[in-house]
């Protein structure tokens, strides 16, 4: 249930850790592709917007300048300095002059026709007269712009507004602060010439992204069409997706690893410990010569949010290397004593056995705890036993500070799995022990082999030579059982008897048990 949690979380954290990379680059390709393109935008427009002023100053400046000169007009002197002027000024395609709306002369020599007036179209701030597309004899397929001052005229080429450096996905128009078109590169952006009154401004619209740059009596628009932005964006696309696929990738794999770890035992465990995830059974613990139930040992179980149980084996080592194994021998406490301290309260007669991991034994941490949990259920000291196998005592002398302070306190203390480790014996001269708890290794081979029989017989010996009370553990048959009993064993804890059971379930076995008892020994004392 929590690992399906935890690998449905990680799937749906990684659908955003895949895409959203992958879209940042792409909206940051058009971030940058749009800046750029603005930014090439600006610069042509201020470029060419100063670049018609300065083609029309110079044609302007030449104007004035054949305007103001001392030599009479459409005399040979005059002509003459009319056709330099022409050759010189880059701007003025041809100079001409007026009088009475006969084209006296030109830059080209005498003529004496008649001249139309062309209409004006703007007058500059120093009075020069504007007019636009106007048609000529010089090049008659071409509109041009003429400028008028005084009698003299110049004509300008309204392709030379457009004299800068065009890329080819760049549209290029100027026009008059007014809006007139004067010149445009190609067809399409002209139209934005009417925004004009919106001062200098950069839009994307109407299939176009332009900037509109005013410099004095003209206006220039760079425009790009969507079409070639999408090229530039598709080009800025290919170098920054594969950047937020390596991203996606990356992110990836941390969830990869994360949910690894989310998935390892240890990380199970803890949120094991963190949820509580754990129960206690309880296996009886009889008295060998009557068959009462004395008491019974706490065995832990995991029980997951499914329902399923995990046995100690399975999980203590790893709780016990991790150190998990503290809260876990809280949450035991707890635990017997919700589900026992009743009972205990009522039968002062009966012990329950808890088991202490290695830390629990050498750092005493537990004990406080436990006299607080006793305090509160009103539990006796002397009916817990504190149980530990000889691995629990290894730092022996840690365990001994710890056995005696909890001796000092009333608790019993008892050495588990007693003749399965390699020194039992040190254990039992070197530690205040009360009770000795015969490994089922030793029980299991009491028909078999006479051998380990022997050993059996050997350890219930010292045993009672040190005055313990012993127990027996894992009895199955009635022949161990007997064996047990015949030799002077006080307790047995074993299949025959139980099975490490529910608590409600250990509540009716101890009920039945203590009726059973109770009529034996009232059968008895009748006899
Ligand atoms: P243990 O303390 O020696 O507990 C006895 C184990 O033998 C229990 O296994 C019990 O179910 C099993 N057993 C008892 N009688 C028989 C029998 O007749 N036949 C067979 N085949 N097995 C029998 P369990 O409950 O799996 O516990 C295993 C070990 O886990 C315990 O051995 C103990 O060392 C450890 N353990 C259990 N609960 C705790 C706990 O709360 N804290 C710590 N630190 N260790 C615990
Ligand atoms: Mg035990
Ligand atoms: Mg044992």
């Amino acid at each position: 249930m929590n690992k399906k949690r935890i690998v449905w979380g990680s799937i749906l954290l990684g659908f955003p850790c895949v895409l959203l990379p992958v879209l940042l680059m792409g909206y940051l390709a058009w971030v940058l592709n749009l800046h750029a393109a603005q930014q090439r935008l600006e610069t042509l427009a201020a470029v060419a917007s100063s670049r018609a002023s300065g083609t029309f100053n110079e044609a302007a400046s030449a104007l004035k300048t054949i305007a103001g000169s001392h030599l009479a007009p459409c005399t040979p002197e005059s002509i003459d300095e009319m056709r330099l002027l022409t050759i010189n000024t880059f701007s003025v395609k041809s100079v001409g002059y007026v009088e009475q709306e006969i084209y006296a002369c030109g830059s080209w020599g005498p003529v004496g026709h008649h001249a139309t007036p062309w209409p004006e179209d703007f007058t500059t701030t120093d009075g020069v007269r504007v007019s636009l597309g106007v048609q000529s004899r010089i090049v008659p397929a071409k509109p041009m712009m003429a400028l008028q001052y005084a009698a003299f005229n110049v004509l300008v080429d309204p392709a030379q507004f457009l004299h800068v450096m065009l890329e080819e996905d760049m549209h290029l128009t100027v026009g008059t602060a007014a809006g007139q078109l004067v010149s445009a590169s190609r067809p399409g952006a002209e139209h934005f010439l009417s925004r004009v009154h919106s001062g200098s401004h950069s839009a994307l619209d109407g299939g176009y992204l332009y900037t509109l740059v005013h410099s004095g009596d003209w206006v220039a628009i760079a425009a790009i069409s969507r079409h070639e932005l999408m090229q530039g964006l598709v080009r800025r696309e290919m170098l920054l997706l594969p950047i937020g696929g390596l991203l996606a990738g990356l992110l990836v794999l941390l969830i990869v690893r994360r949910t690894r770890q989310r998935l390892s035992p240890l990380a199970e465990l803890k949120l094991a410990v963190r949820n509580r995830e754990f129960v206690v059974h309880y296996q009886p613990i009889v008295s060998l010569s009557g068959g009462a139930c004395v008491g019974a040992e706490a065995l832990v179980r995991w029980q997951h949010p499914d329902g399923s149980m995990v046995c100690p084996d399975a999980f203590i080592p790893l709780a016990e290397r991790s150190g998990l194994i503290l809260p876990i021998t809280d949450q035991v406490i707890d635990s017997v004593m919700r589900d026992l301290g009743p009972l205990l309260v009522k039968e002062r007669s009966l012990r329950v056995a808890i088991n202490l991991a290695a830390r629990d034994v050498s750092s005493g941490r537990f004990l406080p705890g436990l006299e607080a949990a006793l305090h509160k259920a009103g539990v006796q000291q002397n009916q817990i036993w504190l149980e530990a196998t000889e691995r629990g005592f290894l730092d022996i002398d840690a365990a001994r500070t710890t056995v005696n302070h909890a001796r000092e306190l009333g608790y019993l203390a008892a050495i588990d799995d007693f003749g399965t480790g390699f020194s039992s014996l040190q254990h039992l001269q070197r530690l205040p022990l009360d009770v000795l708890k015969i490994d089922k290794s030793f029980v299991d081979n009491i028909e078999q082999d006479a051998a380990t029989g022997s050993v059996t017989g050997h350890i219930i010996e010292m045993a009672k030579s040190l005055q313990l009370k012993i127990v027996a553990e894992g009895i199955e048959t009635e022949a161990q059982r007997d064996y047990l009993r015949a030799n002077g064993v006080h307790f047995g804890q074993g299949w025959l008897f139980g099975k490490a059971m529910p608590v409600e379930d250990f509540l009716r076995f101890q009920h039945a048990r203590a009726n059973v008892v109770s009529d034996h020994a009232a059968l008895e004392s009748t006899v």
